[in-house]
């Protein structure tokens, strides 16, 4: 059974020292595809490079939200680069967060040293990026978090990639499920909804048409709940814990019991979301 991870961060601090066994161990769960998403410009060649060493990499290029506040001045003109000579890359990770705004708390350790940007400059950032994604012909994969509204608004009025977009780990409203459906959204279901506490997020999914549905760890972060966990990673120094990408097929598990589903049926049918999505790179070269 062939599994694909529609949203990880391979190239993060937290799993880059380690990726050779955390590459043997998702050869072992058979992972045949994984978006890899930079966050910055800063750590865009550490994607690039394990999509030249991994050929199941789907590497994928953007300024996240958090890292708005702090992109530098010629970072449009970086991204086009990044791109020009990767045919069959992406964008991603962008969007919008008004939580690092409202609530995130001054010593979170994930947000040291960067500046929050204002949701207006984070829209700004995101509009030109999903724009740069539809003209380039890519694929956008977006973050949102407790600003589903000006999502909505932001996309109803922008020109979108034709072959769709991801909205990654969805946690917004069940009933907005149809309207971003209707302009072209895929959602990938990420592991830590199988906690008993995330039931809103899990029941959600239960509205997802099922030839938009894609399934993501999010790794190294949104560890997972233990049941469905066959995978650990030492913890991160500040003793923050460390999701293994190879939970992956955890998340099929716990999804397919969620939605009663057999799951081959269930790999199936997200092989065929995640490449018509994402157009494996292997499309492209043959
Ligand atoms: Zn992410």
């Amino acid at each position: 059974m062939k599994l694909y991870d529609a949203h990880n961060h391979l190239q993060s601090e937290a799993l880059l020292p380690q990726i050779g066994q955390v590459a043997a161990d998702l050869a072992s769960e058979e992972i045949a595809g994984a978006v890899v998403n930079g966050t910055t410009p800063d750590d865009w060649s550490a994607v690039s490079a394990l999509d030249s060493r991994f050929s199941w990499v789907v590497p994928s290029y953007g300024v996240h939200p958090w890292d708005c506040g702090n992109r530098p001045t010629n970072w449009q003109e970086l991204l086009s680069s990044q791109i020009a000579s990767e045919p069959h890359a992406q964008i991603g990770e962008i969007g919008i967060d008004r939580w690092i705004l409202d609530r995130a708390k001054s010593d979170d350790s994930r947000l040291a040293g960067l500046r929050s940007a204002p949701l207006d400059e984070q829209l700004k950032v995101f509009i030109w990026q999903l724009e740069f994604a539809a003209a380039r012909g890519r694929a956008a994969s977006i973050h949102c978090i407790d600003a589903w509204g000006a999502l909505f608004d932001a996309l109803k009025t922008t020109k979108l990639p034709d072959q769709g977009f991801l909205l990654h780990a969805y946690a917004g409203p069940p009933e907005m499920v149809k309207s971003f459906a209707d302009l072209g959204a895929y959602f990938s279901f990420n592991g830590s909804y199988l906690d008993p506490k995330r039931a809103n997020q899990r029941e959600a999914f239960k509205s997802v048409p099922r030839d938009r549905l894609l399934i993501e760890t999010d790794a190294p972060a949104m560890p997972m709940r233990n049941d469905w966990k066959r995978h650990d990673l030492p913890a991160r120094p500040d003793s923050a814990s460390v999701n293994h990408p190879a939970n992956i097929r955890g998340v099929y598990e716990g999804l397919a019991e969620f939605l009663n589903l057999p799951i081959a049926q269930l790999a199936k049918q997200v092989e065929a979301n995640f490449q018509r999505l994402f157009f494996l790179k292997q499309d492209v070269i043959q």
